[in-house]
């Protein structure tokens, strides 16, 4: 950032009264009030220990491509304004300047400012929610939806996870932890957003993985150890099992049989758990290196933050067949004996649960078999978690009520797709080049994600009206097609760059799309308004 754009911004700040001798002073009205949001958002204002904070809009000052790296940082400083606000060898870094009585440190929304930020003002910085009942992530892939998101979330008793990103989305957005974490603190900076919220290291399968998210500030785990789940055992006939089960170490054996053969779980919801000798050897031959994979990144978790000072989720979701009351119970207590402390667990449920669609399978055996994971989660003492949740309106009232008010869900693409609807909208032209570029690409991103799209149920572009185009929004399989196809699109620097400039001029309407699409989910999933 140039020393020339600060200047200009505080003399424009001065003149209006927004800055003076003492300081920050943005809580004019009226005419003034409206100088001021040109300057500056208004709800970012904040002071703590004699120190005022806001987030600047310093393109006001006319500042050509104010801010290089991520679009989220674009146009803005971050302001700091008081007495000893500026002093040399501080935490902040950028422009210092006298301003009076007091000091101003204008700088970059850089990852060390963000990290100063969430030691001066804590609600900037996300923290551990498993003693929460609903918990929402809330995936970002373009660092540019947080304000949609906490708007959404602000209407609702409901705690939002807004950085939640696996390692596939950091490396096909080419995007990393840090700017994730950043990104969602200068957003809840920007909304002035007080509440807790959460950071979520996605799908993570390595302990080095897990330690360098919480190290970065992350506060939530999800272990994924699909690569440990050993599935081929579940076809396997009897005396296969018999035999493969007598290979495993004798102590081991011992220890299981005397803990689950004569044990059973009488749920509220009326069912029975319980373990038969060879359904039991079946579930250790599938399930016990994965249970040995959580315990080791779970306490990779526990050194770096401590027992308990993250929250922890287990997702055993990517699994060829849905998970049994059986599984799901085997997996939750060996993982309890093995030290592990779950806030949340994500098992494989019956039916179809694809990226950015609702709901694809029966209805009436969800609601069956959702019920005994629910009341198996209540039992053990943690929340079920629902992958892959965003846009599943047939299912939301079922988990919803099942769960009695208390789950997590995650929603991630659904969030890129509002953000190329507005495109749809408002940039037709735009959109049709984004959309031939996505046919392009479809077949090579299909190959990351389980999706059943059938392109020729998308009609062909110049069939349609520029006014149509928003309605493919309402097409499965025109949502899918742009859905998985957003690494291959935002990498491409043709087609990434006008995007974000066109979204740029359009964020107010991202943002309130943001909360409609969002705000339906938490009114589906009966979430009590705030
Ligand atoms: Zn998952």
């Amino acid at each position: 950032m140039e020393r020339g754009t600060i200047e200009r911004w505080l003399e424009r700040a001065r003149a209006a009264g927004v800055v003076g001798e003492g300081g920050l002073n943005a809580r004019a009205e009226g005419a003034e009030a409206l100088e001021a949001a040109a300057l500056l958002y208004p709800a970012s204002v904040k002071s703590a220990g004699g120190t005022g904070y806001a987030l600047l809009r310093i393109a006001a000052a006319g500042a050509e491509g104010a801010g290089q790296g991520p679009p989220v940082t674009r146009g803005k400083a971050l302001g700091v304004f008081g007495p000893r606000a500026a002093p040399a060898g501080g935490p902040f870094e950028g422009e210092r300047m006298a301003l009076g009585r007091a000091d101003a440190l204008i700088g970059p929304l850089s990852h060390a400012n963000a990290d100063a930020l969430r030691r001066a003002l804590p609600f900037t910085a996300p923290s551990p929610l498993a003693g929460r009942d609903v918990t929402f992530g809330l995936g970002d892939r373009l660092g540019l939806a947080g304000p949609g998101h906490i708007r959404a979330a602000r209407r609702f008793r409901a705690s939002p996870v807004l950085a939640q990103q696996s390692v596939r989305e950091l490396d096909l957005t080419g995007r990393s932890y840090e700017e994730v974490l950043d990104a969602s603190t200068w957003s809840v900076f920007q909304e002035g957003y007080e509440e807790p919220w959460g950071a979520d290291g996605d799908h993570l399968k390595t302990e080095d993985w897990v330690r360098r998210a919480l190290a970065i500030g992350f506060t939530m785990i999800t272990a994924d150890v699909s690569d440990y789940i050993r599935g081929e055992h579940a076809a396997a006939g009897e005396a296969e099992v018999k035999q493969a089960y007598a290979a495993l170490p004798e102590d081991y054996r011992r220890r299981i049989e005397e803990a689950y053969l004569s044990w059973s779980l009488q749920l509220d919801t009326g069912v029975k758990v319980r373990f038969s000798r060879g359904g039991l050897q079946r579930l250790a031959l599938i399930y016990r290196e994965a249970v040995e994979h959580a315990a080791r990144l779970y306490r990779a978790g526990a050194a770096v933050r401590g027992e308990g000072g993250f929250d922890f989720e287990l997702s055993v979701d990517e699994t060829a067949t849905p998970t049994t009351p059986e599984a799901h119970a085997f997996v939750a207590m060996e993982a309890r004996t093995a030290g592990v402390r779950l806030s949340s667990l994500a098992p494989r449920f019956v039916g179809e649960f694809q990226k950015g669609i609702d709901y694809i399978g029966d209805p009436a055996e969800l609601e069956r078999t959702f019920a005994v994971h629910a009341a198996l989660a209540r039992a053990l003492g943690y929340r079920i978690s629902v992958h892959s949740g965003s846009d599943k309106f047939t299912a939301f009232p079922i988990v919803g009520r099942l769960t009695r008010g208390r789950f997590h869900i995650k929603t991630a693409g659904t969030n890129w797709l509002e953000a190329v609807r507005v495109m749809a909208r408002l940039e037709p032209a735009l959109y049709r080049g984004l959309h031939a570029a996505a046919l392009e690409r479809f077949a090579a991103a299909r190959k990351y994600y389980h999706v059943s799209t059938n392109l020729g149920n998308v009609p062909p572009l110049d069939t349609l009206a520029d006014g149509e185009l928003p309605g493919l929004f309402e097409n499965p399989d025109a949502r899918q097609l742009i859905h998985i196809t957003y690494g291959e699109l935002l990498r491409d620097p043709g087609i990434g760059e006008a995007f974000f400039a066109a979204l740029e001029r359009h964020l107010e309407e991202y943002w309130a799309g943001l909360e409609a699409h969002i705000g339906r989910h938490f009114q589906t999933l009966g979430v009590p308004v705030a």
